[in-house]
């Protein structure tokens, strides 16, 4: 409760604003994730820069949300905000593409190793793109996903599996539109005999999957475990969409380049347009050729895919500002050992109380459970601990440090320094030693 008052007596401002927002707004904010910050009302942000965020009551924040990935790259990089201020004064769409176009589809493709690229408006955007895709190709019905995987607001992949093993809406999703029994099936993460058997069916036209599971905390592939799903995949005709919107925390050619994954599809989001709203998808050569003539050309009717505000001037410019800009190799050269210092300094503390939990980190990104390491999603989904989490994040905010309330996830970009890792270590250690 002293941490509550604390909060509410810090944030006259705030506190203001969301009161007049619950007029206009449904549940007081403009987009209802913004709901699940502890405290009595989300705090309401003034401006962001670098790695750090200051509220309309004038509060400085480190900032390890980030956006909750939207702004991997650091907030309001200057090349990038010249760029697209400048852009938006030329124009910010014109249904034709824009000269920055051609170089975003080489470098997505020198970063990926996909030849093909399209543009969206968000990574659930793109993925609705690539599942139609998938489906035209193979004439296949369903989507296999990931048990506790999050693709967005896509309706196919808001399920998982029951104690019985059948495919349920996802807990706590507003209902699919869909029945998600007739259009997905779900595997466990880490399980490729469950993949095999599901695949053996022969109804999935695609798999869509994260090469680490990254929104219910980071669960890591199992070593062989990516290959295997490659290999299965393509003995059963199944393509392979890999979702690296979270995962380009793993170096500047996301978990693909990384790990040497083959996708037949690939999507990214959010951090690449850095901060402005774009998302990419790319498809292999085999799946280029077959598109380029009966899907992309003129033939036929290209509804489906696509939209007015897709590819636009604004988002070209944003993703080649950014790409020229930040998430480079010298940019993960900074902000990786960021995140191993922000995950040896919670190692630390969770040592010293003796406690069973664990800090995960792929990339430029860390995690925390109140659990030893899940191996798939369920597991982790059993883990999660939402009133520890809502205190943990309630101290840490009331002391200058935001991490991404969910799923205890703190990203490092390159404007962060050691001091702030730190302030975050000393901050989290008083919260244990207060909270447990
Ligand atoms: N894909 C993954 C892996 C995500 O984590 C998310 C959102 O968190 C999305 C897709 C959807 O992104 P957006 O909400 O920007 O559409």
């Amino acid at each position: 409760a002293s941490e509550e008052d604390r909060f509410v007596e810090q944030h006259p401002r705030s506190a203001a604003l969301a009161a007049r927002a619950r007029g206009g707004l449904l549940a007081g904010v403009p987009m209802p994730w913004m709901t699940r910050w502890p405290g009595a009302f989300p705090v309401s942000v003034a401006s962001a820069s670098g790695g750090r965020l200051v509220d309309v009551d004038g509060h400085e924040f480190v900032d390890l949300c980030l956006g909750d990935t939207g702004a991997m790259t650091g907030h309001a990089l200057p090349a990038v905000t010249t760029a697209v201020a400048e852009r938006i004064a030329a124009g910010a769409t014109a249904m034709l593409p824009s000269e920055d176009a051609a170089w975003v589809g080489e470098e997505l493709t020198r970063r990926f190793g996909l030849p093909a690229w399209q543009l969206a408006i968000s990574a659930t955007d793109a993925n609705r793109f690539v599942l139609r895709f998938a489906r035209h190709l193979t004439g296949r019905p369903r989507v296999a996903v990931m048990d506790w995987c999050y693709h967005g607001t896509v309706d196919e992949s808001l399920a998982v599996l029951d104690a019985d093993g059948r495919v349920v809406p996802r807990p706590g999703a507003l209902g699919p539109q869909v029945d998600v029994a007739e259009t997905t099936a779900v595997v466990p993460f880490n399980d490729l005999d469950a993949l095999e058997r599901r695949l053996a069916e022969g109804d999935v036209a695609c798999l869509l999957m994260e090469p680490a599971l990254t929104n219910i905390g980071i669960v890591l592939p199992e070593p062989g475990y990516l290959d295997g799903v490659r290999e299965v995949t393509r003995r059963h005709g199944v393509l392979l969409v890999v979702d690296e919107t979270h995962t380009m925390c793993a170096g500047p050619g996301g978990a693909t380049a990384a790990w040497g994954l083959e996708p037949d599809l690939l999507v990214v989001g959010k951090a690449i347009g850095g901060g402005i709203p774009c998302a990419a998808y790319g498809v292999s050569v085999e799946i280029a050729e077959r598109l380029n003539g009966p899907m992309l050309g003129h033939e036929i009717d290209v509804a489906g895919v696509g939209g007015t505000l897709t590819g636009s001037a604004l988002a070209l410019t944003a993703i080649r500002s950014t790409l020229t800009h930040a998430l480079r190799p010298e940019d993960f050269e900074v902000a990786v050992p960021l995140a191993e210092r922000f995950a040896d300094g919670v190692a630390e503390v969770i040592a010293e109380h003796g406690l069973p939990w664990h800090v995960q980190r792929l990339g430029c990104r860390a995690e925390y459970w109140f659990c030893p390491p899940p191996r798939d999603g369920a597991a982790a989904a059993a883990a999660v601990d939402e009133d520890l989490e809502g205190l943990l994040h309630l101290w840490c905010l009331n002391r200058g440090v935001l991490l991404t309330p969910f799923h205890n996830m703190a990203l490092l970009c390159p404007a962060h320094t050691e001091a702030d890792v730190d302030r975050h270590t000393e901050v989290f250690a008083e919260a244990v030693a207060a909270l447990t």
